[in-house]
């Protein structure tokens, strides 16, 4: 059996000691405060049993990670019918680019970078009696844990500063693929965004996407062909456009956020979380890239 634990030791020292740890995202004002120096990772296997090295249980802003959540709730909520509004190609693109969507008519290429996140948010809206609280009331059975919540201070702080997330909306809106005013989509989505969760949260609300739609408290969130196709989502789209990168040096299907996570995944074995907020000139986390490069190349274990 693979010693995780003193692989994820390893880890740790090389992360502490590392001295290019990429930059902070600036953008929003309120991720500027983190300190560089943070380092954690969590891993939980299929049986539950749990490793971790660092700040793993410092909580963080999950950002776009939680475009995998708003997504598996809105597929187990709506089905296939989500696929008419957003497709499920690769972009290539930085996450918040909106070329392609005007080149593409107002259909985001997928659901993990802001346009289509941006549409899977106003699903949500539209279908959701208390779209925030029911929201986080769905993350926090996936995690099995009730103190996760809402930033106000980042949410409200993306929403002095998200010009092209508003530029997207409204460009959406011009398309027709989006039902809801702006603002409340927006609000919503920045508050989604705003989410703050540590490595061991992280990867415990990951852990139905290894065991097949079931989550940790044991009740089935999604199928076991939901969990595949967002898995294949998480492989081709999770990482901007760095995904081929990702696939090339991690090998496993993943999320990033520029709040400095990355969660990664094999299907039937772990799933894996990881922190530290200087990102990439691409925008994925500089440490948490290279811990994964070494977790799946020590213990030989991805997808491919
Ligand atoms: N809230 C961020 C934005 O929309 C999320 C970006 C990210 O984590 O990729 O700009």
């Amino acid at each position: 059996m693979v010693d995780f634990q003193s692989v994820l030791n390893g880890i740790g020292i090389t992360a502490t000691k590392a001295t290019d740890r990429g930059r902070i995202a600036s953008y929003i004002p309120e991720l500027e405060k983190i300190d560089l120096q943070k380092f954690g990772i969590h891993l939980i296997n299929i049986k539950q049993h749990s490793f971790s090295s660092g700040d793993s249980d410092e909580r963080f802003s999950i950002q776009s990670i939680s475009k995998v959540f708003t997504l598996s709730m809105a597929l187990g909520l709506i089905g296939e019918k989500l696929w008419e509004r957003v497709d499920v190609e690769p972009s290539g693109d930085p996450f918040n680019h909106l070329s392609l969507l005007e080149m593409e008519n107002g259909i985001p290429r997928n659901p993990l970078i802001n346009p289509g996140a941006i549409v899977v948010a106003d699903i949500l809206v539209s279908i959701l009696d208390n779209p925030k609280d029911d929201f986080l009331a769905f993350i926090r059975n996936l995690a099995d844990d009730d103190s996760i919540n809402y930033d106000e201070e980042v949410a409200q702080s993306e929403k002095m500063t998200g010009y092209r997330n508003y530029a997207a909306a409204n460009l959406l809106k011009s398309y027709k693929n989006l039902t809801n005013d702006v603002d409340s989509v927006l609000d919503f989505y920045f508050h989604q965004c705003s989410i703050s969760m540590s490595c061991a949260q992280l990867a415990n609300a990951f852990y139905m996407f290894i065991n097949n739609g079931n989550c940790r408290r044991n009740n089935t969130q999604l199928s076991k062909g939901q969990v595949k196709r967002i898995n294949a989502l998480m492989l081709t789209c999770g990482f901007y456009d760095e995904a081929g990168e990702f696939a090339f040096e991690v090998g496993l299907p993943g999320k990033s956020g520029v709040g400095g996570g990355i969660v990664a995944l094999l299907p039937n074995e772990f799933c894996v979380a990881t922190w530290s907020p200087g990102l990439n000139e691409k925008g994925n986390s500089k440490l948490g890239m290279l811990a994964l490069e070494r977790l799946t190349t020590q213990t030989e274990l991805s997808i491919f």
